[in-house]
């Protein structure tokens, strides 16, 4: 299917929704652009949305860094934070703290759903980087208990089916996938998973576009965001995932490359030509095409 024809006949809500953790790559950047570019098609509405929740990852540069890559792009949004400062003010996840406890307090009240987990990283290491599913829901320690996180039971076998609108027909084993995936850390504050879910529903988002990398995340978002009826919502959401990008030569671009945040796409890049080149070719355009958002949209 052809991205830039898809079936979105009304105005979408979608986002941006980097992570102030790197530098952002040509990833995030091939994906703003096709996010913006969906949105504008269908006349919808563009929010900026700053995953912030895992404050020690976070470095000014990086905040510094998103704005500085949406307006090198050329891209604008219709709500959201201005800037840094702004955004620490008045859109940081900090201040949503308490809608995100609110859900997991709903989520935990379903029977069997959640559960205690104390494994220390070195313990998940041990057992060859999965968590140990078993061993920690069989201990059915109260989920007050201190300095334990907070998991999801993911039944075996549980397939998760939804219509993509690139991939069409997608179904992902999520026990597979995802395991028993943490809803709250240790330090008691929501899961990306969960945060990621209640600013969506807040912000009345329609539709996502991601990367295949995040096919598992989406999976894990829509099962849990239909356990409760706060987060219902979020099962309507349509998504389109976005093949990991060809580099030049029609090669996939390795991992490394692909999520370099070293220096970020704005300084190897030197000019977003290179952007719009990438996204030209992941929509199977001529390069020409990428030359300029404008010959981008017209395509
Ligand atoms: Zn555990």
């Amino acid at each position: 299917m052809d991205f830039l024809s898809l079936p979105t006949t009304a105005p979408i809500i979608s986002r941006l929704a980097p992570t102030p953790s790197g530098y952002l790559h040509l990833g995030n950047a091939v994906n703003f652009v096709l996010t913006w570019l969906l949105t504008r098609r269908t006349g919808g509405t563009l929010h900026l949305r700053i995953d912030d929740l895992d404050r020690q990852r976070l470095r000014p540069a990086y905040l510094d860094n998103i704005f500085q890559t949406i307006e090198w792009l050329g891209l604008d949004y219709d709500h959201g934070p201005s800037g840094p400062e702004d955004f620490e003010r008045h859109y940081s996840q900090l201040h949503h703290l308490s809608e995100y406890q609110q859900v997991l307090n709903e989520l935990r009240q379903v029977p069997g759903l959640l559960y205690a987990c104390h494994c220390s990283r070195t313990d998940i290491q041990r057992a060859g980087g999965h968590h140990p599913d078993a061993t920690c829901q069989a201990q059915r320690l109260p989920l007050d208990t201190p300095a334990t996180a907070w998991r999801a039971h993911v039944p075996n076998g549980l397939a998760i089916k939804f219509q993509d609108q690139w991939q069409q027909h997608t179904a992902v084993l999520l026990a597979a996938d995802m395991g028993d995936f943490v809803v709250r850390k240790k330090d008691g504050v929501a899961a990306y998973q969960i945060a990621s879910v209640v600013d969506d529903v807040r912000l009345g988002t329609t539709f996502i576009v991601r990367g295949l990398d995040l096919l598992p995340s989406t999976a894990a978002q829509l099962w849990l965001a239909g356990h409760v009826e706060s987060t219902a919502s979020f099962t309507h959401v349509q998504f389109a995932h976005h093949a990991l990008l060809p580099g030049a030569d029609g090669e996939k671009l390795s991992k490394s490359t692909q999520a370099s945040t070293q220096r970020g796409i704005m300084a190897e890049a030197g000019s977003p030509r290179v952007v719009y080149a990438a996204v030209a070719r992941l929509l199977g355009l001529p390069e020409a095409a990428g030359e300029s958002l404008a010959a981008l949209q017209a395509a």
